[in-house]
């Protein structure tokens, strides 16, 4: 049973599928090259480490960047912090995968994205577990989609609501909310 009324979105066994899904796609896509791991914290930490588990081509290193957005609320603002970033050398000239919870606004993603370009990557592609097309503002390409999801606040797996609910084995949503 989900605690405080939340409704189930993806179950624990869809979750396994798509991220297997995604693997094989990214083991297609990298086996001549490989490439390098960054998770967006704190939201992609699960997803990060199952995808992780699941690739079969080599992961040359894994690292791990912060971004919050600042004075826009609940919603993500065009105002993105970039924090705990790697190195410049760990990046430049390897093939880059960001890999994040929820592509919503945008904002994030293309903020980061656009930091991580800057570090001189050989190539840079934007995988995000979960999609909500429908609230995009910032042009962010997202190359790799676990799922496309209405426009529900999630939780679980990872994503939370105010720092709860992120150890749920499953994504949920706020059916009132
Ligand atoms: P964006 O900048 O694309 O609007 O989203 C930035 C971040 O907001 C996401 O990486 C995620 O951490 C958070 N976010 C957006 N939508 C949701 C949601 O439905 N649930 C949760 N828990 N976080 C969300
Ligand atoms: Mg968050």
């Amino acid at each position: 049973m989900a605690p405080d009324g939340l409704a189930l979105l993806i179950a624990t066994a869809e979750l396994r599928a798509g991220v297997a899904r995604l693997a094989r796609r990214i083991d297609r896509d990298y086996a001549d090259t490989g490439l390098v791991l960054v998770c967006l914290l704190k939201g992609a930490v699960i997803f990060a480490s199952d995808l992780l588990r699941e690739l079969r081509v080599e992961v040359r290193r894994v690292e791990y960047i912060r971004a919050s957005s600042y004075g826009g609320g609940t919603e993500s603002s065009g105002n993105v912090r970039i924090e705990g970033t790697p190195a410049a050398e760990q990046i430049a000239g390897e093939h880059v995968l960001l890999v994040d919870d929820i592509a919503d606004t945008g904002h994030t993603g293309a903020a980061v994205m656009e930091y991580i370009r800057g570090l001189g990557p050989a190539s840079l592609r934007y995988c995000a577990l979960l999609d909500k097309p429908e609230r995009r503002a910032a042009a962010v390409q997202c190359d790799y989609v676990g799922f496309t999801i209405p426009n529900h606040f999630v939780v679980g797996y990872g994503m939370d609501r105010d720092e709860r609910y992120r150890g749920l084995p499953a994504v949920y949503y706020f059916p009132q909310g």
